[in-house]
């Protein structure tokens, strides 16, 4: 993660199976400062670049920043929703911006000419 994220991204903790990350209704993951909380195991979220860069964008520039808290969550929620809520626009269109990115990134390499 850290050669994709950079050092920060070391320092995320990442929770999978998570019972917490169940009692959040049908999210895949919901996160907190420095940590990412998994619904179902790890190997699925490695394997979803769209969803590691949506989290990692919560955790990375939105928790580390201080824009958000759990209050400030909730209250837009409360006002706009979850699908049109800031942090949620934010971390789609963060997403959104660098997905091509990611998935160049996790290509396997082709293999040197013999
Ligand atoms: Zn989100």
């Amino acid at each position: 993660m850290c050669e994709i994220f950079g050092q920060a991204a070391c320092e995320v903790r990442v929770v999978p199976n998570s019972l917490y990350a169940r009692l959040h209704g049908r999210a895949d993951a919901t996160t907190r400062r420095n940590v990412i909380y998994l619904r179902g195991p790890l190997q699925s979220f490695l394997a979803d670049p769209e969803l590691m860069l949506h989290e990692y964008f919560h955790v990375l520039h939105q928790w580390r920043s201080g824009r958000l808290t759990l209050l400030r969550y909730v209250l837009e929620w409360l006002r706009r929703g979850y699908w049109n809520n800031r942090f949620e626009r934010e971390a789609r269109a963060f997403t959104a911006t660098h997905l091509h990115r990611m998935h160049a990134l996790l290509a396997p390499r082709s293999a040197p000419a013999a």
